[in-house]
């Protein structure tokens, strides 16, 4: 008797802001035999270093270098992505400008608004149509979400903006079964903090690697049941 050949379903996962800390731990996480990995990022050399780290544990890796900032840059990752459908969608990329709010400059609010809002709504917009049921988009926010934190205004919005969209879209979509799996970690220990300013305890930080297992284990879920809002709290100090 012959064998049937079973082929694997390959899939397709794109990651935004993946060149480095969580989006770049959640590639790690993510990359296996059957999964195509499509990675963004600015930064190419460290675009570079992840694909060396997951290429050999999964089926293909595309990079895909694009700014957010600014909605053309959004759409030219669209387009490069192409017409085929992803099952996966994680809004990663994110920029934190770090003041008090009579110091923020219209052009980093907009910037925030560009990077951590606009930027997760047209993919989301974008991919979701074409996603196949049992697909999932994954958020992630931050504890800043929820809790305003002084000099975090500008961040903040963002993060709250995010959180009404996503909370909003998943309930569209849960007829489609497409879950909508939000991540709000606390301080985490990645390069974002290396531009705001003061003395942050970086070593008592959540580790990049476990935000990212707890997507792995969301994802890993069965397709019918949703873990849809994931905080990650911080024992050691108050972070
Ligand atoms: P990170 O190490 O600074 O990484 C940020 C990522 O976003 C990088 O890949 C960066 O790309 C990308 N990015 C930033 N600005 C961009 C732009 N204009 N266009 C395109 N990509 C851009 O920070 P992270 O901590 O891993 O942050 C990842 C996500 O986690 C963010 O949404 C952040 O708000 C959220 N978060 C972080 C913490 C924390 O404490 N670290 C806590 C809660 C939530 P390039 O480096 O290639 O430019």
């Amino acid at each position: 008797m012959f064998k049937r050949l079973r082929t694997r379903q390959m899939k397709r996962y794109l990651i935004t802001g993946a060149s480095r800390g969580i989006g770049r731990a959640i590639a790690e996480k993510l990359a296996a035999a059957d999964v195509t990995l499509l990675l963004h990022g600015r930064d190419t050399v460290a675009l570079a270093d992840t694909r060396k780290a997951v290429e050999p544990h999964c089926a293909q890796v595309i990079l895909l270098i694009h700014d957010l900032a600014e909605s053309s840059g959004v759409s030219d990752l669209i387009a490069e992505v192409g017409a085929q459908p992803i099952e996966l969608l994680v809004n990663n990329a994110g920029v934190a400008v770090v003041k008090p709010f009579g110091e923020i400059t219209q052009i980093e609010w907009e910037q925030t608004v560009g990077v951590n809002v606009t930027a997760p709504f047209m993919l989301t917009q974008h991919f979701v149509p074409k996603m196949p049921p049992g697909s999932s988009i994954v958020n992630i926010l931050s504890i800043a979400a929820r809790t305003g934190f002084a000099n975090w205004s500008a961040y903040c919005m963002s993060k709250f903006a995010l959180e009404g969209f996503s909370q909003s879209v998943r309930e569209e979509l849960r007829d489609r079964k497409i879950r909508v799996i939000n991540l709000y970690p606390a301080a985490t220990d990645t390069n974002i903090w290396d531009h705001i300013e003061g003395k942050w305890p970086r070593r008592k930080m959540i580790s990049p690697k476990d935000v990212a297992s707890a997507v792995a284990y969301a994802l890993s879920r069965p397709a019918d049941v949703a873990l849809e809002n994931i905080t990650l709290s911080n024992l050691t100090g108050n972070l």
